[in-house]
């Protein structure tokens, strides 16, 4: 059973824009998939649909067994979000902004420590645990959200444009960490405008345009016929 279904998915804003035009797209279980797309092509949309962030205008999403439409909580479980925009309060501490999130998914607060402590600590923020998350720097704070949304250890991870803003060897320290989290099992789906990103990191790609997949295969297949 793929990690993620997606099945003639659309999206008509209420001003009258259509952001997707019927995209399908499957993603299976251990990948490292990479939505690739000029700003504006529907990479965002299809994102926050698929973590019900935003409301669809028709098509089906599945992530495992979990229809989002009829098994939203069991969804909710299975996905952890990094979004492109810092949305934490800034003047929570480091450390409650972790462990607070495990609340929300029901974890005790002893384990939702634990978690806060094993990935701040592999993340290089265990030191500014006590800090309001208002005096870190652009990387570390992106780093705060990858960890935000570990800590329910979902079985699929999706960060919307995780390096956008952040240097080169910022970037390439964040996608050591994350091709160890998909070593060790979890199923990554990422946005990016670099082809590059997707290259280094990923197995398969999908590259959006207006609203539309227009090309679904292996980045050995892509750079084959480049
Ligand atoms: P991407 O993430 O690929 O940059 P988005 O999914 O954010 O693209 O946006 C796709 C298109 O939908 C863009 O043209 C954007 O301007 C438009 N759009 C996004 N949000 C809204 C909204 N709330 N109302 C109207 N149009 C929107
Ligand atoms: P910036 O101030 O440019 O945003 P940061 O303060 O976020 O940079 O990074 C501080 C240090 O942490 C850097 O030396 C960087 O190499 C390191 N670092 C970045 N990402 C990670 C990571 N995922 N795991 C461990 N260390 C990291």
């Amino acid at each position: 059973i793929p990690a993620l279904t997606i099945e003639n998915l659309s999206k008509v804003y209420g001003n009258g824009f259509e952001a997707l035009k019927g995209i399908s797209l499957t993603v299976e279980e251990g990948d490292f998939y990479a939505l690739l797309g000029p700003n504006g092509a529907g990479k965002s949309t299809t994102i926050g649909i698929i973590c019900s962030l935003v409301a669809k205008s028709g098509g089906k999403v599945q992530v495992f067994d979990a229809d989002i439409d009829k098994d939203f909580a069991a969804a909710k479980k299975y996905i952890g979000i990094v979004p492109q925009e810092f949305n934490f309060n800034t003047f929570e501490r480091v450390i409650d902004i972790v462990v607070n999130q495990g609340g929300y998914y029901g974890m005790s607060r002893e384990l939702a420590a634990e978690r806060a402590e094993k990935y701040l600590q592999a993340l290089g923020l265990w030191e500014k645990r006590l800090e309001p998350s208002r005096n870190l720097s652009g990387g570390m704070k992106r780093r705060l959200m990858i960890a935000r949304a570990l800590v329910h250890e979902p079985k699929l991870l999706i960060l919307d444009e995780p390096t956008a803003g952040v240097d080169i060897e910022m970037r390439r320290a964040m996608w050591e960490f994350l091709e160890k989290i998909n070593a060790e099992g979890t199923t990554i789906i990422l946005t990016t405008h670099y082809l590059e990103e997707a290259e280094a990191l990923c197995r398969h790609i999908g590259i959006i345009n207006h609203g539309e997949i227009v090309e679904n295969t292996s980045i050995r297949e892509l750079l084959r016929r480049l």
